[in-house]
């Protein structure tokens, strides 16, 4: 399939890609993302509003105890984790970087919690930068569409989608996440509503 068929194909089943994570600001995008590792964004959107009306600020986050924190977000799962990756970001962003989110992605990722994927994921929504950060349905979806190989790290299927398509990362990163969380699902894709059908790896 030509890049071309792909770009077409999925604006026309996906016209109005949106992030499914509810946040107000840059730094509650931030800790959404990070909290909706290993879970679903619908079960992150019901503990944030609890979490952002407790800690309204990265300074309250900063001076939050653990223990509360823990219990907050342990509807998620790794609570543990998340909850001290949340107060050492805070604690970060304050000391070093005056409150404010840097907006390289090699200085971002190294924060706490925050590694290459959660980058980009924030870079691409709020900042509209270009670049395409893999998660488990872009992986799936692009060794189907034949893009990349079953066996290729995230890093190197980010080089090669972010090689092959080039420009408006962004918004292609946008509609492959949701036509793989949606349509070309890992069980049971729904294939005969797919643009793709007979074209793809699985279909052909
Ligand atoms: S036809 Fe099915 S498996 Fe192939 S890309 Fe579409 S949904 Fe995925």
């Amino acid at each position: 399939m030509n890049k071309e068929y792909i770009l077409d194909s999925l604006t026309e089943m996906i016209p109005n890609p949106k992030c499914e994570l509810n946040y107000n600001s840059d730094y509650t995008l931030l800790i959404a993302i990070l909290l909706s590792a290993q879970t679903l964004d619908k079960n992150v959107n019901k503990i944030t509003p609890i979490l952002f009306s407790k800690y309204p600020t990265l300074e309250d986050l900063k001076n939050a105890e653990l223990s509360e924190l823990e219990r907050i977000i342990h509807p998620l799962g790794l609570s543990k984790n998340k909850s001290k990756s949340i107060k050492n970001l805070a604690t970060v962003l304050i000391e070093k970087y005056d409150g404010k989110i840097p907006t390289s992605r090699k200085e971002l990722s190294t924060l706490p919690g925050v590694g290459n994927k959660t980058s980009g994921v924030y870079l691409v929504e709020y900042h509209n930068q270009n670049f395409l950060p893999v998660d488990t349905h872009i992986k799936r979806v692009s060794y189907r569409l034949g893009l990349t190989k079953e066996e290729d790290s995230v890093d190197k299927i980010e080089e090669t989608l972010t090689k092959t398509f080039k420009t408006n990362l962004a918004i292609l990163h946008q509609r492959l996440v949701l036509f793989g969380r949606y349509t070309c699902t890992s069980k049971n894709p729904k294939c005969e509503a797919c643009k793709f059908n007979k074209k793809c790896i699985l279909t052909k």
